[in-house]
């Protein structure tokens, strides 16, 4: 996500004796968690999903063509076919059913898989409500567990699932979001100004991290993405009424109009670690094509052609930074990327989709293009290259922020980018050095959980000095060496999940530098993440 112009705000904030966390959060009155709601399912929708096959070919469909291999590269990561409706009665809800197939690709036997209802958690999602029933390994009905608030869902195994083995889970599930804004989660998950946000909007895999098992650690703040996940393959049916248009994850590659006024779309993905959706019969579609990619910009089609529209300026935005990404960070590999126009505060990434605030889609509105090259820097720093965002926020939206400043570097046509980028680092570096010294900002390093930052510092100490971390390794490196390392650091982890160390140690290869002091100094610890025991593509 996006902090828009925290730093700006910041000070601000601190000279009028404020603190920020009250300007820019707190929830919303009368939005209650509805924890009774919705345990009504579609059993004629388990017939519509089909098995999972090792022919996925299908999946091609949302790849440029150059990157067709790496889905059969996926064939053993999290499958995932899902069919479900999303109904307005007057909330949003969600009825589907899902069939997901878990290779073991750790090297211990395992008794459980474990899944993730992120709707359910509090204090993030105020008003999302997921139920599930109806669960069966290999056909058979199993009795889950819930736990953690409702968002652990434990699915025991009968045998012992041996490494490189395979299950396939179904189960049905519903999920009630409630129709109003929360102002903590970005509209991650929602229903407001007509707008269905379809993030975590299904049972996720959890990942099973080596040494320590099942991720299923409380998303204890507010603040922060929730989610950790592992790179997979969609195959989805999603039904809607049939005056929404939707944004999704993925490509579209087909849609079927229903007698009832309802339409379904058939969405694919190439290997992506989540799979998002946004749906309101406000939007229409413009798109371009750029680097083999075919951008979708979806906008309210009651505001288009008004003079403050801001379409166009997204659709250059968007045009000028994908090709650029590509060239320093590696190849977007997808077919499509959706820009969309969107209730929340700021900006919110999805793989192969973003949202970015209606609040700023104005042209000329420079916070506009900041939270697009934002989130598109995202596709990178999250999407090919995951992290636990919940434990190291850190190696992703540092990252994030620092894409802006590589933006404005290579797309200056004015010759004023070194002065700008001077001016902020100098800036950056004497809000730290003088905070820090008056005791008005925590000194905590990069390298900690959301949940151990307050509040009212996350913004600040993880993007804002996060950036600054960057911006003094291009002091010391040169800023070509950093884009050369960051590109190696997503050659190496592409689909997979990094931690700090492997960016450390990256950034070392590249540069031929010993950075162990400088990442202890601003990093904390950062050999102590744990990961995955398997990506799956580093091996090939
Ligand atoms: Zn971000």
């Amino acid at each position: 996500m996006k902090r828009s112009s925290l730093l700006l705000l910041f000070v601000t904030l601190l000279m009028v004796g404020y603190t920020f966390a009250l300007q820019t959060h707190g929830p919303l009155p009368g939005l209650q968690p509805t924890r009774a709601a919705a345990q009504t399912f579609s059993p004629s929708l388990l017939t519509d999903v089909p098995g999972i096959s090792n022919d996925v070919s299908v999946h091609y469909r949302d790849m440029k063509a150059d990157f067709t291999k790496d889905v059969d590269g996926a064939i053993n990561t999290n499958r995932y076919a899902i069919a479900a409706q999303l109904t307005l009665e007057p909330d949003a809800v969600i009825r589907g059913t899902q069939r997901v197939r878990y290779t073991n690709r750790t090297n211990v036997p395992l008794d459980r898989v474990v899944f993730r209802l992120y709707p359910n958690t509090l204090p993030m999602f105020t008003i999302g409500q997921m139920s599930v029933a109806n669960v069966s390994v290999n056909g058979v009905r199993v009795k889950s567990r819930l736990s953690g608030g409702d968002t652990v869902l434990t699915v025991p195994l009968s045998q012992s699932l041996k490494p490189s083995e395979a299950v396939e889970i179904a189960l049905d599930f519903s999920l009630v979001i409630k129709r109003g804004i929360s102002s903590y989660d970005f509209q991650r998950l929602g229903y407001a100004n007509d707008v269905v946000s379809g993030g975590s909007w299904y049972p996720v895999l959890s990942v099973y991290d080596v040494g320590r098992g099942w991720w299923t650690e409380p998303i204890a703040s507010p603040e922060g993405d929730p989610t950790y996940t592992q790179t997979g393959l969609y195959d989805v049916r999603l039904t809607v009424p049939k005056e929404m248009a939707l944004a999704a994850s993925g490509t579209v590659i087909d849609q079927k109009a229903n007698s009832d006024g309802t339409i379904t779309y058939r969405l694919v993905t190439g290997p992506m670690r989540d799979c998002g959706f946004m749906a309101s019969k406000r939007y229409t579609v413009t798109t371009t094509e750029v680097d083999g990619t075919q951008l979708n910009i979806w906008h309210y089609k009651d505001r288009t052609n008004t003079p403050k529209d801001g379409t166009q300026d997204a659709v250059e935005t968007a045009k000028a930074v994908l090709p650029l990404f590509n060239r320093i960070f590696g190849q977007y590999p997808y077919r499509e990327l959706d820009i969309v126009q969107h209730p929340t505060l700021s900006g919110l990434e999805f793989p192969g989709l973003v949202t970015i605030s209606e609040g700023t889609w104005s042209h000329g509105d420079e916070t506009l293009a900041e939270t697009i090259v934002h989130e598109v820097g995202h596709q990178w720093f999250y999407g090919l290259v995951g992290n636990n965002q919940v434990e190291h926020p850190w190696l992703d939206e540092p990252l994030a922020t620092y894409t802006q400043v590589v933006y404005t570097r290579e797309t200056d046509s004015t010759g004023k980018s070194g002065d700008v980028i001077a001016r902020l680092h100098s800036r950056l570096r004497s809000l730290f050095t003088e905070g820090i010294q008056q005791g008005d900002i925590p000194d905590l390093p990069l390298n900690l959980p959301v949940a151990d930052y307050p509040n009212k510092y996350y913004g600040l100490l993880v993007y804002e000095r996060g950036q600054l971390f960057y911006l003094e390794l291009e002091d010391l490196l040169g800023h070509e060496v950093l884009y050369k390392a960051l590109r190696q650091y997503v050659d190496r982890f592409k689909y997979g999940v990094a931690t700090s160390k492997d960016l450390k140690v990256a950034i070392e290869d590249v540069s031929g530098k010993n950075l162990s002091d400088l990442f202890k100094k601003w990093v904390g610890d950062y050999d102590k993440d744990t990961k995955p025991a398997s990506d799956l593509f580093r091996e090939r």
